[in-house]
């Protein structure tokens, strides 16, 4: 087995470490305080290639795969979780236009995303379905060429501010499988009957944007729907196993940035004369951060590693998900603790860690989902 990244990887990860450094730190406070989603990063970011890198170059990305796009996302949630969600997040449904889409939509979805001219979503939550999908009630009727869609969503990310988005609906009703009853269909945001409402006051990523969708009698033309009608249930869970993947990597990156703040600062803060890192419960406890998140990354490198290389495993994709974001909560949870003060009064900007890293235990599977994915494989 080989452990090292290849000098392109390296390249990648350093370009991604610059653009964090350089960019994120003036604007990330302002975003958080504000909840304000800074469209000109993402500009900034297609402009030397963190968008979409794991995309055909036929399709403008630069044809690397999930593990770089790791990488990537380490980087920028080290910096600032909340603004790394924005640039990471700026295409947060092409997998499934990869997976599924057929080739003019490959071109119409996906080359706009690296340009810099459109930003993407996925819609699945419901008021009603949350963690299960099936659940899902938002409904698509087909009247001659084109869809009919009614129903709302909730939480989605990029939902006031995208250009399009994959949007799960019922279709299929009379199925008699819960799970063969809806489809995925892609609707613009200038379609008419579709609404967006900005959601504030979240606990963190709050430069991410946020957004309730409605849609009344929006129409879409056939041509919209991606992959197989009645089978979006299953195109969104091999969706999921792969994104979760980068939903690790946020774990891993959110808790190296929390851990590397704390080790400054507990070699600076002077204690009994002493620096708080002289003190041998405070060594363990940086210890436990390192370790674990060693552990995690490895998971989440081992999980794109395998999707990379055709052998998608679920299972492990969920444990890395899972693992890392744990990892991430309780990384930025000691690194608060450790900071004592300074920490929880946000002169040193770990407050923002601590409320950015529970999302990575909701969102695209909570950890008890996740769970259950693990268990129902092993004991299946
Ligand atoms: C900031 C943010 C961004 C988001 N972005 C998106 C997005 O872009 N697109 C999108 O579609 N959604 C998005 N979501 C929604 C997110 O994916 C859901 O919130 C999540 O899947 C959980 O669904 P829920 O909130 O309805 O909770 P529920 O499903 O009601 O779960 C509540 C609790 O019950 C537990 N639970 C549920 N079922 C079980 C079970 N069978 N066994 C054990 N425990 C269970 C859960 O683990 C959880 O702890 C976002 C949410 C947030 C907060």
């Amino acid at each position: 087995m080989d452990f090292d990244l290849t000098k392109d990887q390296h390249d990648i990860k350093q370009a991604a470490r610059d653009f964090a450094e350089g960019e994120f730190p003036s604007i990330a406070e302002e975003c958080d305080h504000q909840e304000k989603y800074p469209r000109d990063l993402v500009k900034k970011a297609t402009k030397i290639g963190l968008i979409g890198i794991n995309f055909p170059e036929q399709y403008g990305g630069s044809g690397y795969g999930y593990l770089e796009k790791c990488l990537i996302t380490e980087e920028l949630w080290r910096v600032d979780p909340g603004l790394g969600s924005v640039v990471i997040s700026a295409t947060f449904g092409a997998d499934m236009v990869q997976l599924y889409g057929t080739e003019e939509q490959k071109k119409k979805y996906l080359i706009p995303l690296t340009r810099g001219e459109a930003v993407m979503g996925s819609a699945i939550t419901e008021p009603d379905a949350g963690s299960d999908v099936s659940a899902i009630s938002t409904e698509a009727k087909k009247e001659g060429s084109e869809w009919i869609i009614n129903g709302n969503k909730i939480f989605i990310t990029n939902g006031s501010v995208a250009s399009y988005f994959n949007v799960i609906c019922l279709t299929n009703p009379d199925n008699p499988s819960r799970h063969r009853k809806h489809s995925v269909i892609i609707v613009e945001s200038d379609r008419e009957g579709f609404g967006a409402t900005k959601i504030y006051h979240k606990l963190g990523i709050r430069a991410s944007d946020t957004a309730e969708l409605y849609f009344k009698d929006v129409r879409v033309p056939d041509e919209n729907l991606v992959g197989e009608e009645g089978k979006g249930f299953y195109q969104f869970m091999e969706f999921f196993n792969r994104t979760r993947i980068h939903v690790g990597a946020e774990g891993v990156g959110i808790a190296q940035g929390a851990m590397e703040k704390t080790i400054t600062h507990a070699k600076t803060k002077i204690q009994r004369g002493k620096p708080l890192a002289s003190f041998q419960a405070i060594q363990f406890k940086i210890a436990e951060m390192a370790t674990r998140i060693k552990a995690a990354r490895n998971l989440v490198y081992e999980a794109a590693f395998k999707a990379d290389k055709g052998k998608l495993d679920y299972k492990l994709t969920a444990m890395a998900k899972w693992f890392a974001g744990e990892t991430g909560v309780r990384v930025a949870g000691e690194a608060m603790q450790i900071h004592g003060g300074y920490g929880y009064t946000g002169d040193y900007h770990i407050e923002r860690f601590y409320r950015d890293a529970k999302i990575i235990e909701i969102y695209e599977g909570t950890k008890e989902i996740e769970k259950i994915i693990i268990s129902r494989a092993l004991l299946s």
